[in-house]
């Protein structure tokens, strides 16, 4: 579980102080499928890395599990992010000349995981690119190249994947082929998820929506997702084939 009291966030440009953040309050618990809006410059970044361990607050108290992570050596801070965090980015971060597997199965390497590869294959596959695994960022498109990038953040098994706007490079068609990867992830391994976006329809797969502004919460909504939306018929297909003893189907949904 992440809680944040009172984060802020100040970085001094010259003579200038930028209040990126101004004494945010968040909790998110554990099995969060979460985005965070808002307009550029309104410090949705600096929320994310502050709550990625990779930069720290200026005043406020950042607990991950129950851990102060002021506390915390840069050392234990980076061994807490390795385990438990994975991270996504905009430009999904690859390494040019490193095929799929060796992308993928890097990060264990900081923690002596041993059976790397076997352990990056299946998260390759997890995330349908089992048959683009010997390929370099160069040979596989943007939707590929951050499948890839999914994969490198799932493998070390984190609780918790943070996402920058994941889907800010790429295609509408692909996008949700990026959100659905999420939410299978978040659905079927309970892995919580915190994701930046800009548009409404990405945001949509969520079942919790906080808007930023000049650094501030102003809002923090339920949101029902857009694909459960999609399949309620379904729902009450499968909810009356229950009732009449059949097996549900989805393609009653079709
Ligand atoms: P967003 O991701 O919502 O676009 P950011 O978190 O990147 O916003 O930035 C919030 C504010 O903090 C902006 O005014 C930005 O210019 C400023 N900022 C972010 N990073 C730095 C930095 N390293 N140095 C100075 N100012 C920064
Ligand atoms: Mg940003």
């Amino acid at each position: 579980m992440i809680r944040l009291k009172g984060i802020s966030k100040t970085y001094k440009l010259g003579a200038q102080t930028v209040h990126a953040l101004r004494g945010v309050d968040l909790m998110i618990r554990d099995g969060e499928f979460m985005a965070i809006m808002g307009p550029s410059g309104s410090g949705k970044s600096t929320l994310m890395n502050i709550i990625g361990c990779l930069d720290r607050p200026t005043a406020g108290i950042y607990e991950l599990d129950g851990i102060n992570v002021r506390r915390l050596s840069d050392n234990k801070l980076a061994d807490v992010r390795n385990r438990r965090l994975g991270f996504v980015f905009q430009s999904f971060n690859l390494l040019p000349r490193l095929n799929a597997i060796d992308q993928v199965a890097m990060p264990l390497s900081y923690r002596g995981v041993t059976k790397r590869k076997k352990l990056a294959i299946a998260a390759l596959k997890l995330v349908g690119l089992g048959s683009r695994m010997h390929h370099n960022p160069t040979q596989l498109s943007g939707g590929q190249q951050q499948r890839v990038a999914i994969a490198r953040a799932i493998v070390g098994s984190p609780t918790i994947i943070l996402a920058d706007e994941p889907t800010g490079a790429l295609d509408t068609r692909t996008s949700h082929d990026v959100m659905e990867i999420f939410r299978a992830l978040n659905e079927e391994r309970g892995i919580t998820i915190a994701f930046v976006t800009h548009e409404h329809d990405v945001a949509a797969y969520t079942r919790r929506i906080v808007s930023l502004r000049d650094g501030e919460i102003v809002s923090d909504e339920p949101n029902v997702p857009s694909y459960a939306r999609a399949t309620a018929p379904a729902a009450d297909a499968s909810a009356h084939a229950a009732a009449s003893g059949r097996p549900p189907s989805f393609e009653a949904d079709a």
